[in-house]
């Protein structure tokens, strides 16, 4: 087996690594419904502008609405257009991995503030505001 050695050309900053990592997008010949299931079954984050996001149903596919961030400014996935106010799909499973839901926070607090409570740094009548 040969042994193949990569010198790199230029000095890679990175900007230009995540870059490289970015997908280029849609084909202009391919049709934004089957790119889309495409992405779907790769279980990818679905990015969408006002004017195509009717015509996603994320439901059926498994998918959730982003709600802590309901704007999002990204390239949509059905038009290839940028839009300051898109709207983030999850595959349903990995947001539940990734992303704490207010509820997780919610309890977090509270079980930090019974530790602060057993330990007798807060008084039983102080209180912190919860944010
Ligand atoms: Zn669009």
């Amino acid at each position: 087996m040969a042994t193949t050695i990569i010198i790199p050309r230029k000095d890679w900053k990175p900007k230009d690594v995540v870059k490289g990592m970015e997908h280029p997008g849609k084909s202009v010949k391919r049709v934004a419904g089957g790119w889309i299931h495409d992405l779907c079954a790769s279980r990818k984050v679905i990015c969408l502008c006002t004017s195509c996001t009717h015509k996603f149903n994320p439901g059926r596919l498994g998918y959730i609405r982003e709600k802590d961030f309901p704007v999002v400014q990204a390239k949509c996935d059905g038009c290839n257009t940028f839009d300051s106010r898109a709207t983030a799909y999850f595959f349903e499973e990995t947001y539940y991995q990734v992303r704490s839901t207010p509820a997780e926070r919610r309890r977090n607090t509270e079980k930090s503030l019974l530790n602060l409570k057993r330990e007798g740094t807060l008084s039983l009548g102080q209180t912190i505001r919860k944010g």
